[in-house]
């Protein structure tokens, strides 16, 4: 069974061996929170703007279909054209199509996790059109034969020596870990590709209803330049991207740059309505926009429509001390972290991703900081649940924790579970902790001490007047 593939477990060993990897994303994850509690602090009832989100993208979820419809029109009716893809593959096949069917060989592409998921770059370079990441990290990401380990923050588990390695080796630069340095020379890397490029896909943060609007918003202008600059525009817009209204963009970009990057607003949000006009002194000549299901309406049929109101700001993954330890790609999927813990089981595999759920202390940080209230330990507690019901765990825990319950139901047994635990590790106690358990304890105490079974429980120490 899947299950008992221990893919995870090898990824985490490894992430929890390197040093590097565990410094770089601890501390670049920890700056991100504290700049963003600092941002979202200067706001008045920061947490009254986060129910106003999960309200407006639970209604909008709640009547999906009728914004499907009312965005399907709007973008027709400003001269865009609408596909809509219902796996990955087919994603893909459109966009190549589109690529194909005008000639289009060189394209500019702004960071999107829905491209991520279907691996456009790989099926447009099949098909002979050269892509090139235009976000910076992604760039590197690019230069370096990397993958993504971050929603917002690609290259979160690299530090500079890694990048600027990467920047000599493939660019041929003089070394520099100089970050100004290695942006100009990307800089000028990336400003002849936007010259010759004729081809431009993004994703779309929000993609407005009842305008046909496209929203995008990146930090480096490369958004701009990709979506204007060539001939052909293509947005692979997941479905859950829909709000209704413009006017609800404004709660959504305070809270989006607020809860990602610490920032109040990102430096560059651009609103797509349509290609261009003939009164427009730039634009593309078309606009298609292809609407990505690969799973999502399968989401929304049952009950975890909620993980759909996610806005990919990745603040989950900054305070998730799962994810500081062990990094992105340690799950071994496009979406990291406590939100990719719920996504990967629920769009593509549910044995094959069944240990990412088990992957959480269930702190509870994660829903404290989402800016549209998914309550991500609640979700992952009723895919626990589901795991069982669909005997995805294996047999062993299930009467593990049979066990385990019926022992702490009655007190009789809770007292001789106690005992039988203090007699059981005491040969392996190191004062008052456990670090080198043997068999089926040792994945326990690989990358931990575990704290030793108290020589006496509160109680019986409370009985002897021990305690006041
Ligand atoms: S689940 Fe919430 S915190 Fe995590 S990426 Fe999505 S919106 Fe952000």
């Amino acid at each position: 069974m899947s299950y008992l593939r221990r893919w995870f477990a090898t990824n985490v060993d490894a992430a929890l061996a390197d040093e590097a990897l565990r410094a770089a994303v601890g501390s670049a994850a920890g700056q991100k929170i504290l700049v963003s509690t600092a941002a979202k602090a200067a706001v008045t009832d920061f947490d009254s703007l986060r129910d106003v989100t999960a309200r407006i993208k639970q209604h909008t979820l709640d009547h999906l279909d009728h914004y499907l419809g009312q965005f399907i029109e709007t973008v027709q009716a400003c001269g865009g054209v609408v596909h809509q893809a219902a796996t990955a593959a087919e994603a893909n096949e459109i966009i190549v199509r589109i690529a194909r069917e005008n000639g289009l060989s060189l394209c500019a592409k702004v960071k999107s996790m829905a491209t991520e998921e279907t691996g456009l770059t790989h099926a447009l370079e099949a098909a002979g059109v050269r892509v090139l990441e235009t976000d910076l990290g992604e760039f590197i990401v690019q230069l370096d034969h990397d993958r993504p380990s971050h929603i917002v923050t690609p290259i979160i588990h690299k530090n500079r020596r890694m990048v600027a390695a990467a920047f000599a080796r493939e660019l041929g630069v003089e070394y520099t870990e100089d970050p100004q340095a290695l942006t100009m020379h990307a800089r000028r890397y990336l400003r002849d590709v936007f010259r010759r490029c004729d081809l431009g896909v993004s994703g779309a943060n929000f993609a407005v209803a009842e305008t046909g609007t496209l929203c995008i918003c990146t930090n480096e202008g490369n958004g701009r330049l990709t979506t204007t600059r060539p001939r052909v525009h293509v947005a692979l817009v997941g479905i859950e991207k829909l709000v209704p209204r413009p006017a609800d963009l404004a709660v959504f970009l305070k809270v989006l740059a607020r809860s990602s990057t610490g920032q109040p607003i990102t430096v560059y949000t651009s609103l797509i309505t349509g290609p261009r006009r003939p009164a427009d002194p730039d634009g593309p000549e078309q606009l298609h926009v292809v609407l990505l299901d690969a799973g999502r309406r399968a989401i929304h049929a049952g009950e975890y429509r909620e993980v759909l109101r996610c806005i990919r700001c990745g603040a989950c993954l900054n305070a998730c001390p799962v994810f500081r330890r062990i990094g992105g790609h340690a799950y071994d999927n496009v979406y990291p972290g406590p939100i990719g813990s719920l996504l990967a089981p629920l769009m593509n595999n549910f044995e094959r991703y069944a240990d990412l759920p088990q992957a959480s202390s269930l702190c509870g940080l994660c829903r404290d900081v989402c800016p549209v209230k998914i309550d991500i330990p609640d979700v992952l507690v009723r895919l626990r649940r589901d795991q069982v019901k669909r005997s995805v765990v294996p047999w062993s825990r299930r009467v593990g924790f049979r066990l385990m319950s019926r022992m702490l139901s009655s007190t009789w047994t809770y007292r001789m579970g106690q005992g039988l635990l203090r007699l059981v590790t005491w040969p392996w106690a190191d004062g008052r902790w456990l670090r080198h358990l043997p068999g089926p304890g040792a994945r326990l105490t690989r990358h931990r001490d575990v704290p030793r079974p108290a020589p006496r429980s509160f109680r019986e120490l409370w009985k002897r007047g021990e305690v006041e």
